[in-house]
């Protein structure tokens, strides 16, 4: 697999944050997080990226530069100088699987319900709707002119605070990306297996349930298929796991330019490669550190074990 800059562009709405994070054997505050930012660096790898979000006052510069060192376009990221930027904070039970949140603020985002899009990124082929709030995700998908593939992820607070308008969305996705507890809330289901025709049958044109260490799960009109995650023995955060798959995922479409069952399942493949990178660090830096060498080698170890 190899980048390709003359991919369609991916254009990744999400939240750009600052976490604060607990891990059963170690904390760190205050660091650069947000879906749209695990989300974009992972789709860096594969196409060229656009990240539609707002940061407040408080964003540090060498975090932009963070960013734009993997060629994310940022032009479409709102500054806000009168709010701080998204805040997250939450701390993971012994499993090193659950988590709880104890903090999360909008903050600029609470403003950013009326986001305009510029022109090249009305103009995207390929788009994520990162986790963020689904009236953003709503007005965001709406502005894109004529979208050839759209990607949803979304989370458990928006799956209950907006879940009408979330259904209504769904409807106009190509993929729905949840993990196995939220794909179960939606759909108000005991079994993951059920959990996922349902999401089909709301609408969207296939569903991916996310199983964390145990990998992920594709129902498609074609076939059912399902990844292995990657063995990972250094684990450090699980933050971030769930977006960066969801952006490898995405950016590996847009890659290819194609979206049939096949290449999705090669997508989820490099997206489980990608996202057992994140979890090997805090924040993004085994992310944006490690090369797409790496992502390519963790790859061809899945494709051995699962036979593809
Ligand atoms: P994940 O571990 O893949 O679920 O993603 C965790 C990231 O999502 C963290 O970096 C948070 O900043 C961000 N996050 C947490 N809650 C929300 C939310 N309600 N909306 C958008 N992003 C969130």
């Amino acid at each position: 697999m190899n980048k390709k800059t003359s991919a369609n562009k991916l254009l990744v709405f999400g939240s750009i944050a600052y976490d604060c994070i607990e891990t059963p054997v170690a904390s760190e505050d205050y660091i650069l997080g947000g879906s749209a930012s695990y989300a974009g660096l992972a789709a860096s790898y594969f196409a060229p990226v656009e990240l539609a979000g707002a940061v407040g006052n408080d964003f540090k510069s060498s975090d932009i530069e963070r960013l734009r060192n993997h060629g994310i376009g940022l032009d479409n990221v709102r500054v806000f100088q009168d709010k701080p930027s998204f805040f997250w904070r939450g701390r993971y039970f012994d499993d090193f699987t659950n988590r709880e949140t104890l903090d999360v603020r909008m903050n600029c985002y609470e403003d950013y319900s009326d986001l305009v899009l510029n022109d090249d990124a009305r103009s995207a082929k390929y788009v994520l709707l990162g986790n963020i709030s689904t009236q953003i995700q709503a007005s965001g998908l709406e502005q894109v002119n004529d979208p050839s593939y759209v990607v949803l992820d979304t989370m458990d607070l928006w799956i209950r605070n907006s879940n009408e308008s979330l259904r209504e969305l769904i409807k106009r996705v190509d993929m729905l990306i949840l993990n196995d507890s939220e794909a179960k809330l939606l759909t108000d289901s005991r079994n993951v297996i059920t959990a996922g025709d349902r999401l089909v049958e709301m609408g969207a044109k296939c569903a991916v349930v996310k199983l964390g260490e145990y990998g992920a799960m594709l129902f498609h009109p074609d076939g059912f298929f399902t990844v292995p995650a990657y063995p990972v023995r250094a684990l450090h955060d699980p933050t971030g796991a769930g977006d960066s798959f969801a952006g490898a995922l995405s950016g590996y479409i847009a890659n290819q330019d194609a979206s049939d069952f096949e290449t999705i399942k090669h997508a989820m493949v490099y997206a489980a490669a990608t996202a057992s990178i994140t979890v090997e660090s805090f924040s993004c830096y085994k992310l944006e550190e490690t090369g797409l060498d790496e992502i390519n080698a963790r790859a061809e170890y899945i494709k051995k074990i699962a036979k593809i």
